[in-house]
């Protein structure tokens, strides 16, 4: 479909069906981005009276600006995300103290002031100053990959640069106001997650999604892998400077690295807690209470590992080792590989020296 098709069609939509909303009929910059910090993670019937409220307070950016931050909390009350509302009210003291309290009427500018995202900030440009720069939101990811058949996922972080050049390909460069309005009402209304309607729309004929009944599944969404919060307890155990290690051979993280003694538990335990979990090793190592105590806390791409390190000494050696376990001098662990974390703690403790 070629853009001209394309932006004719969809305005001509969007003149037929656009709600009359109040931030619609002004190119007013100040009371487009307040709509549009209100409209963020809101509905519109929810959103609409905070909007009115706050222009009622509020009428100018400067009125904002001069207001304390507690009266803007208190007007924002049962918004919820209060960093919004703090992000507002920066971003109206940025505007009076930097430019003069005129929005910038650029992308990027506008960009750059607090708590104005890439969305934000196309939405003001285009809006109010006719910038010809698209928006790009979950309803736009929908309604592009539905007609085009766009296959990105859109939970992915490049999909934003991706759909943000389609959009702006497909852009009418004489009325960007009017066909991002369009484009973001057509997902909103009409091209809908759940029901889109089909019957009867203006791409029916020209939409990829309809004509290989994939409307269910484009845009696709990867799952976001939910982080995983672990919690580690090594037991270093330490004979005449010795430290006892074996390799990690179970189908999980650090497969083939070397590793002290672990205890995993479900949630962090004190040295009392683990010691039920501490029967196989000698009692007296155990008995007493560890040399020293060192907490980590590691990384991972989708795990967070809260790690406690526990230095226990042993006053003789321990010679029925489990399998696998060896007792390794400090420059035999200075040699194994090993999660990098543990390689900081050896430093810590002075165990190994520290890398430049
Ligand atoms: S035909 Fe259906 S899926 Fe395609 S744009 Fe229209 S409403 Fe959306």
């Amino acid at each position: 479909m070629q853009q001209t098709d394309f932006a004719r069609t969809l305005i001509d939509w969007y003149q037929r069906h656009r709600r009359e909303l109040p931030w619609r009929d002004t190119v007013d910059p100040y009371k487009i981005w307040l709509s549009e910090i209100i409209l963020q993670q809101t509905r519109v019937a929810q959103g609409l009276p905070y909007y009115l409220r706050f222009l009622e307070a509020f009428p100018d950016v400067h009125r904002l600006a001069a207001a304390p931050i507690g009266a803007v909390l208190r007007l924002w009350q049962g918004l919820g995300y209060y960093s919004r509302a703090r992000n507002l009210h920066a971003c109206a003291r940025a505007v009076v103290e930097k430019h003069g309290g005129q929005f910038p009427c650029h992308f990027e500018a506008l960009k750059s002031l607090p708590g104005i995202g890439p969305y934000t900030a196309a939405a003001v440009a285009s809006f109010a100053f006719k910038q010809p720069v698209a928006v790009v939101d979950g309803n736009v990811f929908r309604v592009l990959a539905r007609i085009f058949g766009f296959e990105q996922d859109t939970a992915a972080p490049a999909a934003r640069a991706f759909f943000f050049e389609k959009a702006n390909a497909l852009l009418d460069p004489q009325h960007p106001e009017l066909f991002n309005q369009a484009l973001m009402e057509f997902g909103a209304l009409h091209c809908t997650p759940r029901n889109p309607g089909c019957a009867d729309c203006v791409f029916q004929t020209r939409c990829l999604a309809h004509r290989y009944n994939l409307q269910q599944t484009l845009p696709v969404k990867g799952k976001k892998q939910k982080v995983r919060h672990r919690h580690f307890n090594y037991l270093v155990l330490n004979w005449k400077k010795k430290l006892l290690m074996h390799t990690r051979d179970a189908p999980d993280i650090w497969r083939g690295l070397n590793e002290f003694w672990l205890v995993e538990t479900r949630r962090a335990v004190g040295w009392d807690g683990l010691r039920p979990h501490l029967l196989k090793l000698p009692a007296a190592a155990t008995n007493g209470n560890p040399v020293s105590c060192h907490d980590f806390r590691h990384l991972l791409s989708h795990q967070v590992l809260h790690i406690r390190f526990y230095q226990l000494e042993l006053k003789k050696e321990w010679k029925k080792l489990p399998p696998g376990f060896r007792w390794h001098t400090a420059r035999s662990v200075d040699q194994l590989a090993k999660p990098i974390i543990l390689t900081r703690y050896l430093e810590t403790i002075g165990y190994l020296k520290a890398s430049a």
